[in-house]
């Protein structure tokens, strides 16, 4: 079981003082299976791969590595995290200052773009742990405020997302060249393509691999359906139809908060206009938005200020809503990580939750199959009446 590690505790990982009770009061009592095996071999400073599903707790991993880590008397920047979106970086640097809310004069600081620059160079003034996207985080090192040269410690989350082809690769080689020779790397997936592989191999000696269920694709905590409705020749109909099933879901299952997946940003943003119409406090986040307008999405979502977040892919890997047990693909997604980083969001760290992918006949339906084929999946048709039990 991924999430049972029968009885082992976090001060069998022989931490410093202030962490262990910063665990404690973040109310981390256990270690997962991922923690247990991964912290001790970071703290001895090995270059680690780390891979495990979503949902088992590889931030706590690399939060605890870098903690330890750290010269607090100093305030140079000694850690460096790098996430493939500005949500995964905030959420990192809650987490950070969780965990190491024991540590006296402990600065973390966030760098995301999207807003100014001149705060960044405030903050950095003191700065032990830098988080931020590839973009920002290049631009400060290059502006000269981000000082590299007491960086020990580098931190690729959600890697494979990060050295995906088109993606950050370009800034993060510019990033890693700027960098002391003799620092120690973390990269954390929750997959390992081969195209990863390649690319870490450029940048790690020898690195440690750290997995866990790899064959295991599934998300035991989440059941997962899916309801096939016709494709009609009216595009507008149809997705009426998608609308109006997802209502019905909503009304009949008692979910916490739920996470509505589309592949459109224009489609996202009608269904969310049209949910609230009908009652549903609904937020709607996507790339096309403000920064500003995204951080405030997320944060509806974690204060409970809506019940319904409806996202592009955006918010896909990642992010870690713990309210979050029901999601709804309105789209079936490109391809099958897609769909697993999508479907994580429901049932983080061992809980239940619930999956439904809404899906039009024909196509759509036959790349829903392709996925499951790969995945190995079994989903189960919607019922109907949809039972309130689903979940
Ligand atoms: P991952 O990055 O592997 O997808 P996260 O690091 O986002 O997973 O953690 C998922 C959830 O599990 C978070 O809500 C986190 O607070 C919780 N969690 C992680 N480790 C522990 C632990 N040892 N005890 C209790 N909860 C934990
Ligand atoms: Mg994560």
């Amino acid at each position: 079981d991924v999430l049972n590690t029968e009885g082992a505790d976090f001060a069998s990982l022989l931490l410093t003082e202030p962490v262990q009770r910063g665990l404690t009061l973040a109310g981390f009592e256990r270690p997962s299976p991922i923690q247990l095996k991964a912290i001790p071999l970071g703290r001895c400073g090995l270059d680690l791969i780390v891979q495990a599903k979503s949902g088992t707790g590889k931030t706590c991993v690399f939060a605890v590595i870098a903690l330890e880590s750290l010269v607090l008397e100093t305030y140079s920047t000694q850690v460096l995290v790098l996430a493939p979106t500005r949500e995964i970086a905030v959420q990192i640097h809650d987490v950070l200052e969780s965990i190491g809310q024991a540590m006296v004069g402990l600065k973390c600081h966030v760098f995301i773009g999207g807003l100014p620059v001149h705060e960044d160079k405030q903050k950095l003034r003191k700065c032990h742990i830098a988080i931020g996207s590839p973009g920002r985080i290049k631009q400060l090192i290059e502006l000269g405020v981000l000082k590299t040269s007491s960086i020990r410690l580098f931190v690729l989350d959600e890697a494979d997302k990060l050295l995906e082809t088109g993606s950050f690769q370009e800034q993060i080689n510019w990033i890693y060249s700027s960098l002391p020779d003799n620092k120690q790397m973390v990269a954390l997936s929750a997959t390992y393509p081969e195209s990863l592989a390649q690319h870490l191999q450029v940048y790690m000696r020898d690195p440690t691999f750290v997995r866990l269920d790899v064959q295991d694709l599934s998300l035991k905590g989440i059941k997962q359906f899916y309801s096939v409705m016709p494709q009609m020749s009216s595009m507008s109909k149809a997705f009426q139809a998608k609308t109006d099933q997802l209502i019905k879901l909503l009304s009949r299952v008692p979910f916490h908060q739920c996470l509505v997946f589309s592949n459109d940003q224009g489609r996202a943003q009608r269904l969310s206009e049209d949910l609230n119409s009908k009652g549903w406090p609904t937020a709607y986040i996507s790339g096309s938005q403000e920064q500003t307008q995204r951080l405030n999405a997320m944060s509806q979502l974690r204060n409970f200020q809506c019940r319904v977040l409806v996202s592009t892919d955006l918010t896909a890997r990642g992010i870690d809503a713990d309210k979050v047990n029901l999601v709804v693909n309105l789209d079936v997604p490109q391809d099958w990580e897609t769909y697993m980083h999508r479907i994580g969001r429901a049932g983080r760290f061992g809980t239940q939750g619930a999956a439904v992918t809404l899906v039009y006949s024909g196509k759509e339906e036959g790349r829903l199959e392709n996925i499951t084929q790969h995945c190995r999946l079994s989903l189960q048709p919607l019922p109907n009446p949809i039972p309130s039990t689903l979940i």
